[in-house]
């Protein structure tokens, strides 16, 4: 059987994903509700500052290292299988999207 990561497009519901997403940086990652840094992202369930139970991960790291996908991918299936993978590119979009259109209403 062979099994690769292949990306996929899905409709999410933005303000969902803000409130269970913890963002990965280099070392440790931060929670995109309430901000609280120094997260271990392979083990934190929930945030240890707003207690909301984390779904989502994005990688800031991708942004400017997008040669790390799949090797990051390959590590949250192992290490966190209960979290959904994210491009952080498209959330930083879709999120300027949003503030845009409620501004300009
Ligand atoms: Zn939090």
């Amino acid at each position: 059987m062979a099994r690769e990561y292949l990306r996929t497009f899905k409709v999410y519901d933005l303000d969902e994903v803000k409130e269970h997403l913890v963002i990965a940086g280099d070392l440790s990652g931060d929670c995109a509700k309430c901000r609280e840094l120094g997260i271990d992202y392979l083990k934190a369930a929930s945030c240890p500052q707003c207690g909301t139970p984390f779904k989502y991960i994005a990688s800031r790291r991708l942004d400017s290292h997008p040669g790390e996908r799949f090797q990051f991918a390959r590590r949250i299936q192992e290490k966190r299988p209960d979290l959904i993978m994210i491009d952080h590119t498209d959330y930083t979009s879709a999120v300027g999207h949003k503030k845009a259109r409620d501004f300009f209403g």
